[in-house]
């Protein structure tokens, strides 16, 4: 089987027109490639024309405020994304904006591992290294029958190896581009339009009728629950009150209401007698006026966050209070988001 010119052939006539595919510009392909991580195109799209038409360039990008780039990213999830794309500008500008131009120097951004090195090498700069994305993964696997677990370091290897020997090294670009588009059209989780696929006759997975059980992988997070108790503070002029996260958490750099952290459902003592809460209130006169007793719930890789909001009426103004209009100018985190748009009513 000649791979790479089947696998270009079906590229040719099934691929889709995206912005990121017209340039080599290698800011704009990181910036599509850093998007795309974890997101489908048609949410990343609207991100990516953002982005490009707020920040042209790496310098802009660099100047911005983090607060800025969370929010043109909010949405989005997987926020040390934003904040690893903004640390890696800064790198190139103090670099004296000399953007690294092949696979080895790319891997020393910040956040660019080795898919983005390897699609940003190959699409900008031609160089002939394979990616090896989720994609991939599935269409290697299947077509060549492979059982190897895709998250361990043996397959990570045993693909990579094989990505490599079948890469066209006269068109490494195409052919990355073809692969990862055939397993998002034609190869999909679920699903794979195998009757018309061009490599049906040589598919293992399609021949042995294996094509559920491929790729393999290894179940191995424990996912953990969380119960948050936000405090909706209210002021008597309607300010409230925001925290912003601190650098070590997944959510670091976006903004939150100020919560108690619990093992379980709280009961309203136990919410107006916590620290946090006498900490937050100052000592001011309250009036707790219930709270959403369904949580709502928000599921991340490795963990399930029960999120209670409480509403605290407050008789006298708090000094770190802001008006809620400037807290939706802030960056916030997706059940931040939720809660807000429905508390306030707004879009
Ligand atoms: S035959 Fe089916 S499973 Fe095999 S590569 Fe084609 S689409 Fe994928």
């Amino acid at each position: 089987m000649d791979f790479s010119r089947q696998l270009i052939e079906w590229y040719m006539v099934n691929k889709r027109t995206l912005p990121w595919r017209d340039t080599d510009n290698p800011y704009f392909i990181w910036l599509s490639e850093v998007i795309l991580q974890q997101t489908r195109v048609k949410q990343g799209l609207p991100y990516y024309q953002s982005f490009v038409k707020t920040f042209p360039t790496v310098q802009k990008l660099a100047a911005a405020s983090q607060d800025s780039v969370l929010k043109l990213w909010q949405g989005l999830g997987y926020y040390s994304r934003a904040r690893n794309l903004q640390a890696a500008a800064k790198q190139i500008v103090d670099d004296g904006l000399k953007f690294p131009d092949n696979y080895k120097d790319l891997l020393t951004l910040k956040g660019v591992g080795d898919y983005t090195a390897a699609a940003i090498a190959s699409f900008a700069f031609k160089e002939a290294v394979p990616v090896v994305d989720g994609n991939v993964y599935r269409v290697l696997s299947r077509i060549y029958g492979i059982a190897t677990p895709i998250n361990v370091p043996a397959g990570v290897k045993e693909f990579k190896v094989l990505a490599t020997k079948l890469l066209n090294n006269k068109d490494p670009a195409t052919h990355n581009q073809a692969i990862m588009e055939f397993g998002a059209l034609q190869c999909t989780p679920k699903n794979p339009d195998c009757c018309t696929c061009p490599f049906q006759m040589d598919c293992v997975a399609f021949q042995e009728e294996r094509i559920p059980q491929l790729p393999v992988k290894i179940k191995k997070t424990k996912v953990k629950s969380l119960f948050h108790h936000y405090l909706v503070i209210q002021t008597p002029s309607g300010r409230t009150i925001l925290n912003q996260r601190d650098t070590s958490s997944i959510w670091a750099g976006l903004f939150e209401f100020p919560y108690i952290e619990s093992n379980g459902a709280l009961l309203s003592n136990e919410v107006t007698e916590h620290e946090v809460f006498k900490e937050v209130t100052s000592g001011s006169r309250f009036r707790e006026s219930g709270y959403n007793q369904q949580p709502i719930i928000h599921k991340l890789s490795h963990r399930k966050i029960h999120a209670y909001f409480w509403i605290v009426k407050v008789e006298e103004e708090l000094i770190d209070a802001i008006l809620v209009d400037d807290a939706f100018k802030k960056p916030v985190h997706v059940l931040m988001d939720r809660f807000m748009k429905e508390f306030w009513h707004r879009n």
